[in-house]
């Protein structure tokens, strides 16, 4: 009885827009291909899963290699549910009222069991209780009684020590009461999602708030198909809710938009920039703000490329800390890669280096500060070194996002998702072969290829080329 209609991600997809579950079960060809971020996030919630398993050791694992396998999975499941000897079960598969879901892990309590599920995030959200709900109310239709339904995610005060403590590495936390509240809502959602999969043709759903909350959803490419690139949906200054009330109204072009909602500096800024399609900024601000050509041709250019793993590798060292991988440098003399062990020794140092670069000079120019203030933030916890000296950017170090940010810099169109790959496009340049950093960090850290330093070195001088070409552009448009 492995056919369903609907699982775990469709029933969380229906929550989120009834569109995008038809859309998915009757016309996957329309999906937009996975960002990199997105296969990211997927492939730490596997890992993170994984080692939350041990927090139950010994378990019976029924995961299916493929949804070939639902059908024996299921059987398996019942199987090990009826035997005394087995306390624990990983991956355990369940059916009914055609929704086919895999709990993370059940654990025996007496004759009843106990459910948890898993989250690679540091909180709880409405998305996990939803799911959750869903996940008791199909298991409870088998005839197996829960006790209790919690929620295992990440630590967020966990400091690891020499080793790894998982009962301190994540929280389990119960949420049964709010799981048993959720239920009747849940099971009225099960029947109205099951009607839309049998309709002929896609709901009319119009495009709204629900295209990128709580997800970004991945039928955006087809569905925000005829929104022009300079629409004002994209208008980030403008209250989200207000942008759409306008559409939903008929309103096509930004000059059609009345001229009294757009209040701020930043709002009227962007208005001039959609309106006009050129980039606009913030003419005082820049001025103080925005180097001169000058300083700039004696500034070096830094590209740190850092990774985020969910579980500390190292001890004094936090879920999602930040850690340096490599560091490309460039002056008008000079230009260096130096790479980091994941160790506490790689964290002094870059501690090292990167005090000495900002202390010698009096500008250091890179993409994003936020990468180079969080890595310090690990290495002063890690190597226990006195409180750093600023916990804002120092004054000698600008970021090129920051920067944006504060002169009310606007594009013409929509920013996307990579920041500067657009702000190139805005500058008439995007001929830099810019390769996403997630793919980066990826590529370097699972590749074995002996020539993956040198790959790296020249994948991080292009970032920096292209950051600095962006702080030339703004300088040029302040100061000319
Ligand atoms: S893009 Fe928006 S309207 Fe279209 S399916 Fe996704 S959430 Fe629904």
């Amino acid at each position: 009885m492995a056919n369903h209609l609907l699982s775990k991600s469709t029933f969380i997809r229906g929550k989120q827009c009834e569109k995008s579950l038809y859309l998915n079960k009757k016309r996957p060809f329309l999906r937009d291909k996975m960002s990199p971020l997105q296969l990211a996030k997927f492939k730490r919630g596997t890992n993170v899963g994984i080692l939350a398993q041990e927090l139950f050791p010994n378990g019976l694992d029924c995961q299916p290699k493929s949804p070939s396998q639902f059908p024996k999975k299921l059987i398996e499941t019942r199987e090990a549910l009826l035997n005394p000897l087995v306390n624990v079960i990983y991956e355990g598969v369940f059916q009914h009222d055609d929704v086919l879901i895999i709990i993370d892990i059940l654990v025996r309590d007496g004759e009843n069991w106990k459910a948890y599920e898993v989250k690679s995030s540091l909180s709880v959200s409405t998305t996990f209780l939803q799911d959750a709900a869903l996940q008791y109310h199909i298991i409870s239709g088998n005839g197996v009684h829960l006790t209790d339904f919690s929620l295992i995610f990440m630590n967020r005060d966990y400091i690891r020590g020499e080793t790894l403590d998982l009962h301190q590495l994540f929280v389990t936390q119960s949420v049964l009461k709010e799981v048993k509240i959720a239920v009747l809502d849940t099971v009225s959602a099960i029947q109205k999602f099951k009607a839309v999969l049998t309709l002929e043709k896609s709901p009319a759903i119009a495009i709204g708030p629900q295209c990128q909350s709580p997800y970004p959803c991945d039928f955006v490419g087809h569905c925000w198909k005829n929104v022009p690139e300079n629409s004002y949906l994209y208008m980030e200054s403008l209250e989200e809710q207000i942008r759409f009330e306008y559409h939903a109204q008929g309103v096509v072009s930004p000059q059609e938009l009345p001229q009294n909602i757009f209040k701020t500096d930043a709002q009227k800024i962007q208005l001039e920039a959609f309106t006009t399609n050129t980039v606009a900024l913030n003419k005082a601000l820049a001025k103080k703000q925005v180097p001169h050509q000058m300083q700039l041709d004696e500034a070096i250019i830094i590209k740190l490329l850092i990774h985020q793993p969910a579980v500390p590798l190292m001890a004094n060292t936090k879920a999602y800390d930040a850690l340096p991988i490599a560091m490309y440098t460039k002056t008008l003399q000079s230009e260096e890669t130096v790479f980091f062990e994941q160790s506490t020794e790689g964290l002094k140092r870059f501690l090292t280096l990167i005090m000495v670069l900002l202390s010698n000079r009096t500008l250091a120019i890179t993409d994003d500060d936020t990468f180079i203030l969080m890595c310090l933030q690990t290495a002063h916890r890690v190597n226990n070194t006195s409180e750093f000296t600023f916990f804002s950017t120092p004054p000698s170090l600008i970021g090129l996002r920051q920067l944006t940010q504060s002169i009310d810099f606007s594009l013409p169109t929509k920013s996307g998702d990579f920041f500067l790959s657009g702000l190139l496009t805005a500058f008439g340049k995007n001929t830099f072969k810019l390769k996403e950093e997630v793919y980066l960090v990826n590529d370097f850290l699972a590749d074995e290829n002996e020539n993956k330093s040198m790959h790296l070195a020249a994948e991080l001088s292009q970032y920096a080329k292209a950051t600095a070409f962006c702080f030339d552009k703004l300088s040029e448009m302040t100061h000319k």
